[in-house]
């Protein structure tokens, strides 16, 4: 967390208040949730009253996804398909697996070899047919190989077939240009640690014509669809945290892709084998986020490479989830046309505001003698 989010959540957890009550230390309570909540609406582009605070990325794209689904199909019970990109985070993805249970179709967005969604697919996926599709969901930047999709372009052609658009923005906000109005985004989620903030906190942008049916029920706070005491300290952190990474964002973004320019050449150049995935220029932030270096080593299990690396001092990961137990490749590479042993290997790092140049030298001086020792584990030496 930068050190002033810090210093606002102490501060206001030590003060008493239930924003929801009527008294003075609750009147006081709600005054710092209001104007946090007009300080981040005004960094992100948005309304104050769009935004509505939760317990994080998760619960923001579970509400967008299920709240939007069960509105449009309350609505309109022939709405049942959900047009999502392949890549998106689990908390976008199993939602819609949770829906396909209850009735739900879904049209699913490939990606191309570099992570982008095409904005003709999504057209062509509408105009094919768009009288049956309660939500568009693709999200901004993808958390694994760091692309960035043209949110903008896709918004618009969702709102020409007047279907709801939702973007996971958890991983661009604190490097790219992001603003809710000019996106056309009806819904959009931010998460506090991805920018400087606490863990367990975040929101969900929604214009105010956004039907949302809520997935908890209780006290009606948040516009009623967010019931639930609020995280006053949690609240006003976000609102510090945002401030400050949007107001240094365009040269902090410039000094990370540095970094991350740094990493990739100089484990493309150990003579490893090393591929970088996704799309990639040196200097270019648009197509890919400046923070993320996404390799994959041959011969290698990315889980042994994780914790080579840890032992090493490096925190990486893989992309990777355990079912029962085993790896599992990450969805997000196969989806890009990886083959399953390719995805094996897979390794992410992510550079932001607490990163520096010596953090890059120990990765790679580290690499060499971690490979080395995850194919000898895998028995490929
Ligand atoms: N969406 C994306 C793209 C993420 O990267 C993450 C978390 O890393 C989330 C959603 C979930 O956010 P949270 O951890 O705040 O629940």
């Amino acid at each position: 967390m930068l050190p002033a989010a810090v210093e606002a959540l102490t501060e206001q957890a030590s003060r008493v208040g239930n924003a929801s009550s009527l008294h003075t230390t609750g009147r006081a309570a709600r005054a710092v949730v209001e104007e946090s909540r007009e300080r981040i609406a005004s960094v992100l582009g948005a309304r104050p009253s769009e935004v509505v605070f939760t317990s994080g990325g998760t619960e923001a794209d579970n509400l967008a996804v299920k709240g939007t689904w069960a509105a449009r199909r309350a609505e309109d019970p022939a709405r049942t398909r959900l047009v999502v990109s392949g890549i998106e985070h689990h908390a976008v993805l199993d939602p819609v697996e949770f829906l396909v249970a209850e009735g739900a179709t879904v049209g699913w967005l490939d990606p191309d070899r570099c992570g982008h969604i095409a904005v003709d697919d999504l057209r062509a996926t509408l105009e094919a047919r768009a009288d049956d599709v309660a939500l568009v969901s693709v999200m901004w930047a993808n958390n694994e190989v760091g692309t960035v999709q043209p949110v903008a372009e896709l918004a618009a052609v969702a709102r020409e077939h007047g279907i709801p658009f939702h973007t996971d923005a958890v991983q661009a906000v604190a490097h790219l240009p992001v603003r809710f109005d000019d996106s056309g985004a009806d819904l959009m989620t931010v998460s506090g640690h991805k920018v400087g903030g606490p863990m367990g906190v975040g929101a969900l942008l929604a214009r105010r014509d956004a039907r949302l049916v809520p997935l908890a029920h209780g006290g009606g706070q948040e516009r009623q669809v967010r019931s639930g005491t609020l995280d006053v300290p949690g609240i006003r952190a976000l609102a510090v945290a945002l401030e400050e990474t949007v107001a240094v964002r365009d040269v902090e973004a410039k000094r990370v892709m540095a970094l991350r320019d740094r990493l990739l050449e100089g484990a493309l150049g150990l003579g490893l084998g090393i591929t970088v995935t996704g799309c990639w220029t040196a200097g270019d932030a648009t197509r890919r986020l400046p923070g993320n270096a996404h390799l994959l080593v041959p011969g290698c299990e990315g889980d042994s490479l994780l914790y080579l690396l840890d032992a090493a001092g490096v925190e990486c990961s893989t992309g990777s989830a355990c079912q029962a137990g085993v790896p599992q490749p990450s969805h997000v590479l196969l989806a890009m046309g990886h083959p399953e042993s390719e995805a094996r290997g897979a390794l992410r790092l992510s550079l932001g505001h607490t990163s520096t140049d010596a953090d890059v030298d120990a990765f790679l001086s580290a690499l060499p003698g971690v490979v080395e020792r995850a194919r000898r584990a895998g028995g490929l030496l």
